[in-house]
Order: structure tokens, then sequence, then C-alpha cells
């Protein structure tokens, strides 16, 4: 093998990605009365990696088994390259799936797990035997072909697993928390793990997950669900730039989120207050703040900094628990009114520590209230 030649075998790489378009129009469930997905609109292109990201009970289960052909619709319609699926039974639909549980057969070494489903298919032994090394070279498995499940560590299970699945060559795979039963470091490896296989693979996958970290790192773009419903669609950077509300910007790591009132607006801007914190911030979309509005601030621990010497702070606060993560320390302050705050610094804080704290302004956004029964907010 010359430098130049990829290192998977042209013959275990998909043909580029079968799949051209997979189109959610108005996808929609409901058990009972209960409304699980509100209608969902939803375009994934050939060779994508989406996420479908929200918290426990948003509708991600339900919307990847509708896909899965699992759960029927209760309406909209699903098309794969302009052609109608959601009227077809899982199995016709042929996509690949990757579960928490990864479901092996455990008396099946791991060659015959893999091979299984093409042998199922009729696919002949030579295509079966080429295609399994193949995928087995891609997951990094070939040493460990030979053995049960049950000799292997989670990590390599979930390897068959995803091996399992896209030996099939299916048009889109489907993927539902496929690390949540790893531990933490292996959680990190097989990220970054399953980002490779579906590049060199020319995968399209579909993913579903509540941590958003892990969404932002593996996915092309986002969906972020909310109670069944869509917040926003983005790529990572968008959703972690431009948070379509506090909701979402809760999920992009904006650990802050202050119930202030509006002080005043100009075109540079509006200025808040409340539990003893007065800063200036930026409004996004719709918000057009006037004076006495309620609205929820968001701000990033990192953006939130100890004020320069000088510098007037948007908050007095008193470090209560401090934790050390290497160059940076996380901070939990609490102002005069008992709001917490959380910062990360890399000054040294000791708890006890009086704090003026202080955020730029074009890093303090400004959302219509979250709408909580939140604490009244006396400015
Ligand atoms: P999780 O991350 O906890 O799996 P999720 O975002 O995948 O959550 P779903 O499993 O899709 O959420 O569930 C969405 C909503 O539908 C929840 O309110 C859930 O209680 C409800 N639900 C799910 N399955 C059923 C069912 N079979 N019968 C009735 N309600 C259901």
């Amino acid at each position: 093998m010359t430098k130049a030649e990829p290192a998977v075998a042209p013959a275990a790489r998909r043909p580029g990605s079968q799949l051209d378009e997979l189109q959610l129009r108005g996808v929609s469930r409901a058990y009972g009365a209960h409304t699980a997905l509100q209608p969902l609109e939803l375009t994934v292109r050939g060779g994508e990696f989406v996420a479908l990201l929200g918290p426990s009970g948003c509708g991600k289960t339900t919307a990847l088994n509708c896909l899965a052909g699992l759960l029927p619709l209760t309406s909209g319609e699903i098309l794969l390259d302009g052609k109608r699926i959601d009227t077809l039974p899982p199995e016709k639909r042929g996509f690949g799936m990757v579960f928490q549980n990864y479901a092996l057969f455990p008396h099946l070494t791991v060659r015959a797990n893999i091979a299984f489903g093409l042998k199922m298919r009729g696919v002949s032994r030579s295509e079966t035997a080429r295609r399994v090394e193949d995928v087995l070279r891609l997951v990094h498995l070939t040493e460990q072909a030979h053995k049960h499940p049950g000799r292997l560590s989670g990590g390599q299970q979930q390897r068959v697993a995803i091996a399992r699945a896209i030996v099939m060559e299916p048009p889109l795979v489907l993927m539902d928390e496929p690390l949540s039963n790893l531990d933490a470091a292996l959680r990190l490896e097989m990220r970054s793990e399953i980002r490779r296989i579906h590049q060199e693979f020319g995968l399209t996958t579909l993913y579903v997950t509540h941590d958003q970290e892990e969404a932002l790192s593996l996915a092309d773009r986002l969906v972020v669900l909310r109670e069944g419903r869509v917040s926003q669609i983005g790529t990572p950077a968008e959703l972690y730039e431009h948070p379509a509300d506090a909701h979402v910007a809760a999920f992009m790591g904006y650990r802050n989120l202050l119930p202030l009132r509006v002080v005043s607006a100009d075109a540079d801007g509006a200025l808040a207050e409340g539990r003893g914190i007065r800063l200036r911030g930026t409004p996004v979309g719709e918000l057009d703040p006037h004076a006495g509005q309620s609205v929820t601030v968001a701000v990033r621990p990192e953006d939130l900094r100890i004020a320069e010497e000088g510098e007037e702070g948007v908050a007095e606060a008193v470090a209560e628990i401090v934790e050390y993560h290497g160059r940076v320390q996380h901070v939990e302050a609490v102002t005069r009114d008992g709001h917490r705050l959380h910062l990360k610094t890399g000054r040294h804080v000791r708890p006890g520590d009086p704090l003026s704290v202080a955020v730029d302004p074009e890093r303090a956004l400004f959302f219509p209230d979250l709408g909580q029964p939140a604490e009244e907010v006396t400015p």
C-alpha cells in the first residue's frame, strides 16, 4: 500500500452515500392525548451527521423510532430520495441501528455477529467474508474477530454493534445514545471513533443524545428539541454563538441564566438589573426590550470574569465553591442578594474571597423571560 492510499480498502467504503436526501415532512407522533413529537420538518443530506439533542422526555427517541419504522407516525411523511418510506416496515427501510444496549449474540464470535445480517439476506459466502473483513478493519477489531462478545470491553462491544449495522451498507444509520453505557474515558474515545467511522465509511448518521458536548463534537448539524418541538436547527457554531432562546442557551453551556428587569434600552443594547446585578447586554432575535420588562440574561461561565483594577463590575459577590481544573478554576459565587453566579477564571480564588465580576456586553445575551415561576426579581 502506498502512502496515498486510504487506510480503509476502497471496497469497504460506501460508494459515496447511497442517500441523497432524507426528508421528514410534518412528522408527528402522539401517545393517546399526549403529543410526544410535534410536526417535525427536517432534511438530512447524504453524508451528514445530524444529532437530535434535548433533555429527557423531549421526544428524541420517539423521532428516531418513527424514522426506523418501529413506531407509526400520527401524521406527516418520510421521503428517502423522493420516495415515501413511512409506510414500509423497518426491515424494508434497511436502516442501520445502534442502541445503548448492544444486543450482540453472546454465543457467536465477533466475526459471526457481524456476518449474521448478510447471511440472513442471502449474500454469498465470499462477498460476506470480504465485507466482514473490511468492516472489521474499519472498526479496528480484526484482532478480536475470533472472540465472543463476553470477552470484549464495553467499547469493543459497541464497535461490534456499529460494524454489524454498517456491514449492511445502510442508506442511513440511526444511533440512540450509543455511548451512555460506557465510562467517561471510553465515551470520549468512542466518540471520536464514531466520527471517524462515519467519515471513512461515508455514512449518513442520525444520532440521539441528551449530552450537548457529545452532540457539538460529533454532529455537522444539531436539532435541539424541547417538549416535542424543535427549538433550533443549526451547525454547532451557529447554536453555540447564536442560541435562539434561553433554553437552547442553557443547553449550549450558558450556565448563568439571570432573571433581570430592563432599566433602559437603546440602539447599542440594553441595561438590566436585579438581585444585586446590573449589566449591559445584547438583545437576541425578536426581543425588543423596554424599561420594566422581565428578561433572562444568559452568560457563559467563561465569559463572566473577575473585574480588572479600576473596572466597574456588574455584581459584587463572594466565592463559595472553588473547583480546581488545572489552568482554570470553576467558581460559584453568591451575590449579596443571594444569586448564584458561575465563572471560570485563571486567577487564584479561595472560598470566602470577595469578587467583583464583569462581563462584556456582547457576551451577555438578552432573551425573553424564561417564564418559569421564577423567583421574584426586585431591582
Ligand atoms: P429519553 O432521553 O429519556 O429517552 P426522549 O427525549 O427520547 O427521552 P421520548 O422517549 O421520545 O423522549 O418520549 C417523549 C415523551 O413521550 C415523554 O413525555 C414520554 O413520557 C412519552 N412517551 C414515550 N413513549 C411512550 C409510550 N409508549 N406511551 C406513552 N407515552 C410515551
